[in-house]
């Protein structure tokens, strides 16, 4: 593993925890290399991590060094395995306006989010709505697992975000970009609000798309 993308995962973690993404010891990334995944260690703060303190696991979960890999690098691991080549970083976090879209209960799962800015539709959607599933545990891994084959953002309910990358500055785009829209549903409710009409959307599509070149 490049040191360079250690170091660029711990100044993302840094930075969520400077911008009140992540807080307490919540919230874990980790970046792939082939059958070599690093990532947050268990019970640390995102706040100041270097890259001695990764904990590197191979894709069975295997450790590779005496760091203790965070509870929840079983869904890193699926995530990884079913996304392929689509996605070398992922960024979980328990963002507070994501959280709070993820507690409602009249969440529709096909259609979270409103489509209300083009940028939504370029670095996040489709967002997919995994059910909840006890944190760390193989249901949880096995349901990002599915939803990873054809998604880069998910919302897990009463619980958090997920967005991957093919390196940790996309998975960064998407993770403040899902963050951003999701506070603006909060903003928005109850007010009549315009989204992008499906021409708009197919617009977008056609100049831009796919959404991995924007
Ligand atoms: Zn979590």
């Amino acid at each position: 593993m490049n040191i360079r993308d250690l170091e660029s995962l711990c100044e993302s973690a840094a930075s969520f925890f400077a911008r009140g993404l992540a807080f307490g010891s919540t919230g874990n990334l980790s970046v792939r290399d082939e059958n070599e995944v690093w990532i947050t260690p268990t019970g640390a703060s995102l706040r100041n991590l270097t890259p001695d303190r990764l904990a590197c696991i191979d894709m069975q979960g295997i450790p590779h060094n005496h760091n203790q890999a965070s509870k929840e690098y079983p869904f890193h691991l699926a995530a990884y395995r079913s996304a392929g080549g689509r996605a070398t970083a992922l960024v979980h976090l328990h963002a507070t306006y994501s959280v709070a879209l993820s507690c409602l209960a009249d969440l529709d799962p096909e259609h979270p989010v409103p489509v209300i800015t083009p940028y939504y539709l370029m670095r996040v959607a489709p967002l997919a709505v995994i059910p909840y599933f006890r944190p760390g545990s193989t249901e949880l891994a096995a349901a990002v697992g599915e939803a990873a084959r054809d998604h880069d953002c998910m919302l897990l309910r009463n619980h958090g975000l997920i967005c991957l990358g093919r390196n940790m500055e996309e998975a960064v785009d998407r993770t403040d970009e899902l963050e951003e829209t999701a506070k603006l549903c909060f903003l928005l409710h109850g007010r009549e609000t315009r989204a992008l009409t499906q021409e708009e959307q197919d617009d977008i599509i056609r100049v831009f798309f796919t959404k991995s070149q924007s």
